[in-house]
């Protein structure tokens, strides 16, 4: 396998990948806010931290992939300015936070599931873990990153030299140049809160106690708590949309290591936005759409996921539905290659099986997972050519996940006229399992033959085949031109002459 390199935000740079304890890797992914449907720019950042995790899998590695569902804490600014999301949701529509809470963490993970993105090793819930949050806060304090003020505990930024340096952010310059709504017991607009007890929602729905008095955590808390929990005090990779890089990231690194004293995370990778019509696409403004709505529009949720890896994760991607017209054209093309492929195969097995008079023939219906076994090709026993073809998609993965190459590679192998449908089909499923387009997974429509009808079309071609050799065009068409008319297709190919159902 090549070096895989990802690009690293903390540097800025290009870096060989390299786990504190291989083949073990922790990665942790911010998760979502649970107060409404994830909208398609949401989504791009999770099919992106997918294609991660499956290229780390591929390297060789094994991961242990956390995420946090924040159903408490959130306010609808990053930096404790606006409403409390979860309670403003609960109460717009009637319900409880809880459950609100538990309706949209069910409906995200029903849109992962369409978009073929793994479940991560372990999804853990913010106001599972309040404890864990609780600790961590006391040990920031005890090592005085904190002040209290008008009821609240805050992280003191001064406090810690490196604060910023994820963002390059110059605390001087933020200070002059402070554009939110300044909290007035803040010392620093960029101190955060770790813990309220007095907030300016009095109806804040959920409350625990602790050292400090009755109250909530502050948002960013949680994923420092959770992920320290479930990989250790440092661990690997971090990432998440590239909004978190300013605010929500910057604080985490802050208040994680000034509990820990230690380095806190070694890889931070950032997904650029999906921007509709050259804006934002932001659920607070209403402008946005979720995977439902592209599926009333007719389109397959995995056309929007190979939309996605038509862009690199790094580049703002901006959404059409032209261009969505055009994903599901073109996946719909693949599709169509990988079915023609497996039909090739099958019919290859097929004559095989006639000739050994063992097997049953059975029309075209497609084989069972057993059948489809033979394409599970030993990667060490592919042609040369194959494994170029292969060897160019790990390539592109390990050059910061280039989705784009990867996919425009897969391409090149299902054109490849010098490599056999047989091993075209085992590397597409190989390579899929990256793209995860479930390409393993089509199958034709099963359209059932009766087998005395299959002997009339294999007699036929034989007839056919005759003909040919003896230069008897016109009768070699009016074979093929009756088969036609009985809904049969006739196709040449390099081992010999295949049907189809029309
Ligand atoms: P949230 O549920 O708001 O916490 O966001 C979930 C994830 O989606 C975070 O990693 C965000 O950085 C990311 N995100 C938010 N908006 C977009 C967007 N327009 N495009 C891509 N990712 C986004
Ligand atoms: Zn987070």
């Amino acid at each position: 396998m090549p070096v895989l390199k990802l690009f690293n935000t903390m540097g800025r740079s290009l870096q060989e990948f390299v786990p504190l304890n291989p083949p073990k890797v922790g990665f942790y992914g911010c998760g979502p806010t649970v107060y409404n449907y994830a909208h398609i720019g949401n989504l791009r950042t999770y099919i992106f931290e997918d294609v991660l995790v499956r290229t780390l899998r591929r390297f060789g590695y094994k991961v242990t992939h956390v995420m946090n569902i924040t159903d408490v804490g959130h306010l609808t600014g990053d930096d404790d300015t606006g409403e409390d999301k979860m309670v403003r949701s609960a109460e717009e529509r009637g319900q409880s936070v809880l459950q609100i809470a538990q309706f949209y963490t069910n409906a995200f993970f029903s849109d992962t599931e369409r978009l073929n993105i793994l479940r991560p090793t372990i999804v853990c819930k913010a106001t599972d873990h309040i404890q864990d949050m609780i600790d961590l806060i006391k040990r920031i304090e005890a090592n005085g990153f904190t002040y209290m003020a008008g009821g609240n505990l805050y992280f003191d930024v001064s406090k810690f030299p490196r604060y910023g340096e994820l963002a390059n952010l110059k605390l001087e310059d933020l200070k002059a140049g402070a554009r939110i709504e300044v909290d007035g017991n803040k010392r620093n607009p960029h101190d955060f809160v770790l813990w309220f007890t007095k907030s300016k929602f009095e109806n804040q729905a959920l409350t625990w106690d602790s050292p400090w008095g009755r109250g909530y955590p502050g948002w960013h808390i949680e994923c420092s708590a959770m992920s320290m929990k479930y990989l250790g005090e440092s661990f690997d990779i971090h990432a998440g949309g590239i909004d978190h890089i300013p605010v929500h990231h910057t604080n985490e690194i802050a208040q994680s290591e000034a509990a820990t004293g230690k380095p806190w995370v070694r890889y931070w990778l950032h997904a650029e936005f999906l921007v509709l019509d050259n804006g934002k696409m932001s659920k607070s403004k209403g402008t946005f759409i979720t995977l439902q709505s592209l599926i009333d529009h007719c389109f397959d949720p995995l056309d929007y996921r190979f939309f996605c890896l038509g862009g690199h994760y790094r580049s703002q991607l901006s959404f059409s539905w032209e261009g969505m017209e055009q994903a599901k054209a073109s996946r719909k093309a693949l599709d169509d290659r990988i079915l023609d492929l497996q039909d090739k195969v099958l019919h290859a097995a097929d004559q095989t099986a006639v000739a050994d008079q063992t097997a049953k023939k059975e029309g075209l219906e497609q084989p069972d997972d057993a059948h489809w076994g033979v394409l599970a090709l030993d990667i060490s026993t592919l042609s040369d050519k194959a494994r170029e073809h292969l060897g160019r998609f790990d390539d592109a993965l390990a050059e910061d996940l280039n989705a784009p190459r990867a996919l425009a590679e897969l391409w090149q192998l299902l054109k490849d006229p010098d490599v056999s449908p047989r091993e075209a089909l085992a590397v597409a499923y190989n390579m899929d399992e990256v793209l995860g387009l479930r390409l393993s997974e089509l199958k034709r429509e099963t359209v059932s033959v009766p087998p005395e009808f299959v002997v009339e079309i294999e007699s036929a071609i034989q007839e056919r085949a005759a003909a040919k050799k003896t230069k008897d065009w016109a009768k070699a068409d009016a074979i093929r031109a009756g088969l036609k008319a009985k809904g049969i297709l006739l196709e040449d190919t390099p081992t010999g002459t295949i049907w189809k159902k029309l």
